[in-house]
This record gives structure tokens, C-alpha cells and sequence, in this order.
């Protein structure tokens, strides 16, 4: 995303996941808590691919661990954990992914985990 560092600036309120969170607009919901939403991406990488946010304002881990309180950080890693469950993808297995600024390829500026599983993924990347 242009002009976003992990490092400097500010939330943009205007990201799409702060718009879904204020209900602008919609997403097909998997999981609510109080502090945390999961929802079925919209560009599915693998045969279940879910998002899960926190419902506060942080742009990626960093700002996440260092500002959100103890209740917010349980909540959003327990939310994790029921939602591998609720999918049924803790027998076989899943990988989460936090994008976190410019190299990863972070495109949404709200501190998300992809979920992925519901089949055998692969290498974590390719190699170079
Ligand atoms: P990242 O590159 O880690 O920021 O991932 C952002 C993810 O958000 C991508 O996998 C997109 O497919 C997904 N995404 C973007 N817009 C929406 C939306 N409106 N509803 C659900 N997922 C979305």
C-alpha cells in the first residue's frame, strides 16, 4: 500500500477491515468475540482460507502486542484457536500467516492472521 510503514504514521480508518468492522460494508462472518472477528476472505488461497482481526485499530503485530490490552491479546489468539476448531483443522493441520509492512506484501493496514488449511499446503514459499 502506498506511503504505509510499519514503523511511522497512522491507522487509516478508511482501510477495508475497519470498514467491514464498522459494518460499511459486508463479509461473510465465520466467528465473533467481543474483542476479535473472523471472516472468509474474499480471495480464497486454499480450500478454507479465514481471516481473523482484532476489532481495534492496529496496524500489524507490532502495534498489536505493544498497544492492545492483555484482554484484547487473549482474545484475539484464544478467537485463533476456536476458530482452527469451529473449521475442524486441527487434526490435519493449519498455517497462519501475518503479513506485517512493505516486503510481505501486506495489503490491508488492520492487524489480520490468515487461516489456511482444509488440504496439504505445501512449502511455505518458493524457493529463490
Ligand atoms: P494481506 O495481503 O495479508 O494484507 O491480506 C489481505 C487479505 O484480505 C487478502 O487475502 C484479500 O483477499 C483479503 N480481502 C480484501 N478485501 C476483503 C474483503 N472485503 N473481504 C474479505 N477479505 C478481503
Amino acid at each position: 500500500m502506498a506511503g504505509f510503514s510499519h514503523m511511522t504514521g497512522t491507522y487509516d480508518p478508511q482501510n477495508i477491515f475497519a470498514r467491514i468492522l464498522r459494518d460499511e460494508i459486508p463479509c461473510k462472518v465465520f466467528f465473533e468475540s467481543r474483542h476479535s472477528l473472523a471472516f472468509y476472505d474474499i480471495s480464497p488461497a486454499a480450500p478454507m482460507h479465514l481471516l481473523v482481526i482484532p476489532r481495534g485499530a492496529y496496524r500489524n503485530i507490532y502495534e498489536f502486542t505493544q498497544q492492545a490490552s492483555a484482554e484484547e491479546i487473549l482474545d484475539f489468539w484464544q478467537s485463533v484457536n476456536i476458530v482452527a476448531e469451529k473449521a475442524g483443522l486441527t487434526s490435519a493441520g493449519f498455517r497462519l500467516i501475518a503479513n506485517t509492512g512493505p516486503d510481505s506484501g501486506q495489503e490491508v493496514p488492520h492487524f489480520h492472521v490468515h487461516l489456511l488449511g482444509g488440504a496439504a499446503l505445501g512449502p511455505l514459499l518458493p524457493r529463490t
